[in-house]
């Protein structure tokens, strides 16, 4: 089986296999089949995920048992909520019987925890847990777990009855959330508020590819490509690029730097539809955006900054004053949104960007060594 697996919008690695998952089970059914000697337990099941784990270890069970189903639901996505609801009890009653309680992993201990208060208001004989994994870092409550198949790290793992949002629970190895590394940056404001001058200096100090998509258009114009002849018409007259050309230039971008640590993404996204487009390019990834950093500078200062900039950059776009004033004005009606869609995220940083080059890369750099 393959050792690099998505499940929705996320990888998981190869992390327990199949073999050793077997060991596992078998060391638990060894000692199961010594300490339950002349009883009869009720092997109590707690759905969905241990399914699979009970169903072999009761197969590997020599003596005379019985089987019983509980189900209480405690994760959404990939984070454990305290909550836990019973969504379906155990039948019969388990009053003066020998319980097994079978979990496919016990981690904050509350699933284990709201089981174990079921079992002693419904006077079971005794009681003891069975658990394929454990994770002893993340276990918080004092319930003994007396039968361990392995312990793990604090990592989410699916696999063999885990599951990350309904999938992955028919794999019959384990496997574990990829971690990623890298970060992200989406440098905003407004055209002429420095991003590019910062960007520069940003790439070296944190060792990231800067995109800016800005310039790849411009290299494509020069180079008289269909892309940039596409793209002329539009830059000419202050306006965005439609999404459709942009993304899909972005993505290619991003493709052509697949050993990076991570990006500074400059002029872009620069609509809703881009930002969404960059989350699941970056999701394919196991990645997100880190943050948005903004440099905020006053309309004003924008415009006497980018004429200047027009008399040595050679841009039609910075030498025509109406140029700007659109670029500005395109800038407010359709790309300032984002500010909401990461802010919603938590992952908005407005920067003051008027100072030196040196002041504003300080003011960046506090914000990023928090990302
Ligand atoms: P910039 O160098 O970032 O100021 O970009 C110059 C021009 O390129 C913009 O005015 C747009 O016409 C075009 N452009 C750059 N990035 C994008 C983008 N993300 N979406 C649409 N158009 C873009």
């Amino acid at each position: 089986m393959k050792n690099t697996i998505t499940l929705h919008d996320l990888s998981f690695e190869k992390f327990i296999t199949k073999t050793n998952v077997q060991h596992a089970v078998n060391g638990v059914a060894v000692r199961l089949n010594e300490d339950y000697r002349g009883k009869c337990p009720v092997f109590l099941t707690v759905l969905n995920g241990a399914f699979l784990f009970s169903s072999e270890l009761i197969k590997k069970f020599d003596h005379d048992c019985e089987l019983s189903f509980i189900k209480v639901a405690s994760y959404e996505g990939t984070q454990q909520s305290d909550e836990i609801h019973t969504v379906m009890g155990a039948e019969p009653s388990l009053k003066g019987r020998d319980v097994i309680v079978v979990e496919d992993i016990v981690d904050s201990g509350n699933t284990v925890e709201t089981i174990i208060k079921i079992l002693k208001d419904e006077e079971v004989a005794s009681f003891t847990i069975a658990t394929l994994l454990y994770k002893p870092e993340a276990y918080k409550k004092p319930y003994k777990i007396d039968y361990i198949g392995l312990e793990v790290p604090n990592d989410f793992v699916v696999g063999y009855g885990l599951d990350y949002n309904g999938l992955g629970r028919n794999l019959t190895s384990i496997y574990k959330l990829k971690e990623s590394t890298m970060t992200n940056l989406v440098l905003f404001g407004p055209p002429g508020a420095g991003k590019g001058t910062q960007a520069e200096v940003l790439k070296e100090k944190y060792n990231l590819v800067h995109i800016s998509t800005g310039d790849v258009f411009r290299y494509n114009i020069k180079n008289a490509t269909e892309l940039g002849t596409l793209a002329k018409s539009y830059i000419d007259k202050g306006q965005l690029v439609p999404d459709s050309v942009t993304i899909k230039m972005l993505n290619a971008e991003v493709e052509k730097n697949a050993d990076a640590k991570g990006f500074i993404f400059d002029g872009f996204p620069r609509t809703e539809a881009q930002a969404e487009a960059l989350a699941v390019l970056l999701a394919s990834k196991n990645t997100g955006v880190s943050g948005m950093v903004a440099l905020e500078v006053d309309d004003e200062v924008l415009v006497q900054r980018l004429l200047e900039r027009g008399k040595t950059s050679g841009r039609a776009d910075d030498a025509d004053e109406a140029v700007i004033r659109n670029r500005i004005k395109v800038y407010y009606a359709e790309t300032a949104i984002l500010k909401g869609f990461y802010e919603k995220q938590d992952k908005y940083h407005g920067v003051d960007g008027v100072g030196t080059v040196s002041e504003i890369t300080d003011r960046l750099s506090k914000v990023i060594d928090t990302l």
